[in-house]
């Protein structure tokens, strides 16, 4: 008889990007033999995954860390967290060990030494894309690891490191994998996506007999030519950002793109460190709206900054109204450990940050409602997520999973989750909208 494979849980939290790390550590695990249990209970060692980003993220961590301490007494720590490495200590002593991000060789071994692997033929087995956290039919793609900008309220590079991009062929190999299983949407992430390739000096590497760049718009060109939705997230606004609109317009990659603004007002974005010029970024909008009319574009913004006045944040409000972006996310500024923004004079009351995110939702809500009214009547593409009852429930071209809104179709439980169907817009709401198949 064969030993019982050892079991692992994983409890992994944070953003996509620290979701593809778990789905690394655990397609490593897999392919040496290791099972996994979806509860505490039937796990022999449990990792827990955590993000180091904001406070709040570091208090949910510390409270997981306690949970799967309390629950299985096993655990592993990894993630951006790992990089404090006291603070998880004095919290829980008896945590076995303690890694940071990308160190999934440190992790793997953490597991080797809690639970050594028992080798069989039939559990080495795992499939050729990896093993994944998200539904069959779409897929997070990271391109690079780490940052090299210096934005005063992010602590990401000193815990991720400077920019490293992948080679093209690697990133467009791992494409082909995932479209080969069964993906239909790729997201593209990274820290700083509209960068890829820089710190490579764009060497280019051999893909389907070419050579092919690591350069942002020869890799979404391309994904774009595999034949699935290919999304961009994390694009930050360099220049040559304008290279990809086209073929947005082209329909080669889908017309979204996600840049985090995080401000509108120069001074704020200064004291930020992120490029003030907003001004232009009107000019630009209104350009790649001249080319792709059907461009979404998605943003997050911080209200309540260390020293942002009123007449900022109306600056903010007038510069949103102008924009009218698609798609918003909105965040309350929260002091990380170690930012230097901690050190900007003015932090503001947390009463001022919640009218501020209030209001700015509210002029959000208006404009996003006046948007979505003018998609009624249009035919668009929708991928199905999910039944649910006899319902399906989808997302157009201009919606990403979890962050944005969806498309919801009555009456059609006979969908398959993962199928692209027309369909036409009979209503709206705020973020979502109601269609029906053609
Ligand atoms: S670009 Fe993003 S990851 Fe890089 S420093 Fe700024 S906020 Fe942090």
């Amino acid at each position: 008889m064969p030993k019982r494979a050892p079991t692992v849980g994983l409890v992994s939290l944070g953003c996509p990007k620290a979701l593809v790390d778990s789905e690394r550590i655990l397609s490593q695990l897999r392919s040496e033999g290791y099972q996994f249990a979806p509860d505490y209970d039937g796990a022999d060692v449990v990792i827990v995954n955590t993000c180091g980003f904001l406070d709040s993220a570091r208090t949910e961590s510390l409270e997981a860390i306690g949970e799967a301490v309390r629950e299985n007494g096993r655990v592993i720590v990894t993630g951006c967290m790992g990089h404090d490495e006291a603070a998880i200590k004095n919290a829980h002593p008896k945590v076995l060990a303690i890694t940071g991000p990308h160190q999934y060789e440190a992790v793997v071994e953490a597991v080797h030494d809690a639970v050594p692997p028992v080798h069989d033929p039939f559990t080495d087995l795992v499939p050729p894309e990896g093993l994944r956290l998200t539904p069959r039919h779409y897929a997070y793609l990271k391109i690079s690891e780490g940052c090299s900008n210096r934005c005063s309220f992010c602590i990401i590079p000193q815990l991720r490191g400077d920019l490293a991009s992948r080679p093209a062929a690697s990133v467009l190999s791992e494409a082909e994998r995932l479209v080969a299983a069964g993906v239909r949407e790729l997201l593209v992430i990274s820290q700083d996506t509209s960068a890829y390739g820089v710190d490579l000096k764009y060497e280019t590497s051999t893909w389907r007999g070419r050579d092919v760049a690591a350069r942002f718009k020869d890799l979404a060109e391309e994904l774009g030519s595999l034949g699935v939705w290919v999304r961009l997230h994390y694009v930050y606004p360099y220049p040559h950002v304008d290279h990809v609109i086209p073929l947005m317009a082209e329909g080669k990659i889908l017309p979204y793109l996600d840049i985090p603004l995080q401000h509108a007002s120069p001074r704020v974005l200064k004291e930020m460190r992120r490029p003030a010029n907003q001004v232009k970024m009107l000019d630009r909008l209104s350009a790649w709206r001249d080319i792709c009319p059907d461009i979404a574009v998605r943003s997050t913004f911080i209200v309540g900054f260390p020293g942002e006045t009123d007449e900022e944040f109306e600056f903010l409000l007038d510069w949103l109204k102008e924009a009218r972006l698609e798609r918003i996310g909105c965040f309350q500024y929260e002091p990380v450990d170690g930012a230097p923004a901690n050190a900007i004079a003015g932090h503001i009351p947390d009463d001022v940050k919640q009218e501020r995110w209030h209001r700015f939702m509210q002029v959000q809500s208006t404009i996003s409602t006046e948007i979505m009214q003018h998609k009624v009547g249009r035919e668009i593409d929708v991928i199905i997520d999910a039944i649910d009852v006899d319902e399906a429930v989808g997302r157009s071209v201009w919606d990403a999973p979890e962050i944005d809104g969806n498309v919801f179709l009555p009456d059609c439980a006979d969908l398959e989750p993962g199928s692209i169907v027309r369909a036409e817009v009979l209503g709206a709401e705020d973020y979502d909208l109601i269609a029906r198949p053609v």
